[in-house]
């Protein structure tokens, strides 16, 4: 069956509509394209939980700061259109800019709290783009269930954030982080890193279970840890740490000792390239 590429945002609405007249329920999952096998778990999962799959591709510039990579970002547009057919994606959503954006765009959703911590401190506009865009992209597909990925874990909890505050009807759901087989979590920014830098980007997962293994071990002392992963890192070649956090999974805020559930953030740039992975500890 060929899949339907919906560019206009108000045929998406009248689509979703009449599902949702029909007694369909509607899944979505909202991407920025160039999809690897993290986007397609998510909509396999959606799949079981919905009648329809409505994916979304659109790299949102709301949500890039002055010199990042929204004009280099990664497109292939043929190649995400017929993975989306063999996942049995059923409407891909596929608008431009200025489909999103009108002339006169003014209105933004900012989140007080979370985005004061982890990527939010270097990327301060970034938040506030997602939350937008993302509360836009709802009001279009009108989803009974969205899929997030736990490998971006900040803005998982920035998204349950604004559907319990803005008592969106919304069930938000999250799939786990899919990995390379030597555990680099997926990312379409990978496609950016040269042969060369590619084994210093396997440091953010060595990381993460070098201070997972020293937690089982006893060590409980947050500081030390990240102290450890730091320098870590930084044995690699090309490697600059944005932040390394241990921190409290629903308020994201820094804790000190390790008794009790924890999250583990990082964000790392390699060469030129910045790449994020977390991991409950
Ligand atoms: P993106 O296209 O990078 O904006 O990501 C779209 C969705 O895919 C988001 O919910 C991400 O969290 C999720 N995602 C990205 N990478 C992965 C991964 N390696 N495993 C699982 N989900 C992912």
């Amino acid at each position: 069956m060929p899949i339907d590429i919906i560019p206009l945002k108000t045929e998406m609405q009248a689509r979703s509509n009449h599902l949702r007249n029909q007694g369909k329920t509607i899944g979505f999952v909202p991407t920025m394209g160039y999809l690897h096998e993290g986007h397609l778990s998510l909509m396999r999962l959606a799949k079981s939980m919905a009648d329809t799959l409505v994916v979304s591709i659109f790299v949102n510039p709301t949500q890039f700061g002055p010199g990042e990579d929204l004009g280099a970002y990664p497109r292939d547009f043929e190649r995400d259109q017929s993975l989306c057919r063999k996942e049995g994606v059923d409407m891909l959503f596929y608008p431009t800019a200025s489909q999103m954006y009108g002339p006169r765009f003014q209105t933004f959703i900012a989140l007080e709290q979370l985005p004061l911590h982890l990527c939010g401190i270097s990327r301060p506009a970034f938040f506030r783009g997602v939350a937008t865009v993302v509360t836009k992209l709802f009001n279009i597909v009108k989803p009974n269930t969205a899929i997030f990925g736990q490998k971006d874990y900040q803005q998982l909890r920035v998204i349950r954030q604004l559907v319990q505050d803005l008592d969106l009807d919304i069930q938000i759901t999250s799939g786990p982080t899919v990995r390379e087989s030597d555990g680099l979590a997926m990312s379409s920014r990978n496609a950016y890193l040269s042969a060369s830098q590619r084994p210093s980007a396997l440091t953010l997962y060595q990381a993460l279970c070098q201070t997972r293994n020293r937690i089982e071990n006893g060590l409980t002392d947050a500081n030390a840890l990240i102290q450890s992963a730091v320098s870590l890192v930084l044995s690699f070649p090309e490697t600059a740490v944005d932040y390394i956090a241990i921190c409290d999974p629903d308020t994201l805020e820094d804790i000190q000792t390790v008794d009790r559930p924890a999250i583990m953030a990082l964000a790392v740039k390699v060469g030129k390239t910045r790449l994020i992975d977390n991991m409950m500890l």
